[in-house]
């Protein structure tokens, strides 16, 4: 019994010694996130780790906690400790353009992950979804809840953006302006606030906290004999916060029943919200996939080759244009929710009980 246990304590530290030795051979990638604060971000991670072990990297994963000085010291720490590839999610897009030249100098590749690094040459590659089509799906959900363009309106709607340092705001702001301007300019829907641009709407640092404070601020100002009847929200954090705004001031109840809201990432409070009829939409965008391309990408590269590319025309990040990987984000609300993120296996049942 004794000796069997030896040997196969033996054999264990002979495949973990033999998984590192391969990790070093192939090399590590640096691997450098915004934030805890939301699930996405924990998933991203741990699929991005998981994709690049399978092929045989070894991973330095760090978080930054939305905080840009922690981000950058991370990035930093990375390029000296000889990683071979930095993956990126930027908290503030425009503010790596120091470390990322040390990082070319040091001949590691950059790759921009899901937010494009903005005002830097050396971003060699981006990987994300298509986020203009993000704000299509969001605004075209909210649209066709109201039945519109048939219904006769007019509706009131509010809008929310994303943080204004983060690139992928502008694109899903824009994809959703494309569906809702052309209605707002036939009447058929009323910005009762008048509140419309990234400027005015734009939400810092993606915090739900923000957007709830907005929100009580357009309820109390604009609607104390309205109703609001959809709200373009850009991502399930913020929707959530709106949602408790709106329940504050009596929303939420059968007589008064919530406005459309719309959201992204397909987090679980969300889901779980709009099971029970409050929540309007989400975007789902599997991260599993994004990892799987970023990894496929990395592998290609460092190997020498052509990684797959499909997009060379959208991301001019202020200097020139990222060749980019886009993947398609799926719209999901009560109707799909199940065949989508439980037929895809994001999610268990049990997950959104
Ligand atoms: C991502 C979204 C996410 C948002 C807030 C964006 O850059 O593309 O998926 O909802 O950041 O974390």
């Amino acid at each position: 019994m004794k000796i069997l246990n030896l040997v196969a304590a033996g054999l264990i530290a002979l495949g973990a010694m033999s998984t590192q030795t391969f990790a070093q051979d192939k090399g590590t990638v640096g691997i450098s996130m915004p934030t805890k604060a939301s699930a996405r971000w924990i998933a991203d991670g741990d699929n991005m780790v998981k994709a690049l072990k399978e092929r045989g990297y070894g991973t330095d994963l760090q978080y930054a906690e939305d905080d840009i000085p922690n981000q950058l010291a991370q990035i930093e720490n990375m390029v000296t400790k000889g990683v071979k590839v930095l993956v990126i999610g930027a908290i503030d897009g425009t503010t790596l353009s120091n470390v990322l030249q040390q990082a070319h100098d040091a001949g590691i590749k950059v790759i921009a992950y899901d937010r494009l690094i903005r005002d830097s040459g050396n971003v060699d590659y981006y990987t994300t979804f298509d986020n203009f089509q993000v704000g299509v799906l969001q605004a075209g959900s909210l649209v066709k809840a109201l039945g519109l363009p048939d219904a006769k309106g007019p509706f009131n709607i509010e809008l929310f953006g994303g943080s204004p340092d983060d690139n992928n705001a502008f694109f899903f702001y824009d994809g959703a302006m494309s569906v809702l301007q052309p209605l707002i300019d036939s009447g058929k829907l009323v910005v009762q606030s008048g509140q419309t641009g990234m400027d005015k709407v734009g939400t810092l640092r993606w915090d739900g906290a923000v957007a709830q404070a907005r929100m009580d601020n357009l309820l109390s100002a604009y609607y104390t004999d309205k109703k609001v009847d959809a709200v373009l929200s850009p991502y399930d954090g913020l929707s959530i916060g709106i949602l408790s705004s709106l329940r504050g001031v009596g929303y939420g109840t059968k007589d008064q029943p919530f406005p459309f809201v719309s959201g992204q990432d397909a987090e679980v409070p969300s889901v779980k919200s709009i099971i029970a009829g409050e929540q309007y939409s989400t975007i789902y965008k599997d991260t599993r996939e994004l990892a799987k391309v970023t990894a496929n990408l990395i592998d290609k590269v460092l190997k020498g080759e052509e990684p797959e590319i499909n997009d060379t025309k959208t991301y001019n990040n202020g200097v020139k244009v990222v060749p980019a990987y886009l993947l398609k984000p799926v719209e999901v609300d009560k109707s799909n929710w199940k065949e989508i993120l439980i037929g895809s296996g994001y999610y268990t049942e049990d997950q959104l009980k």
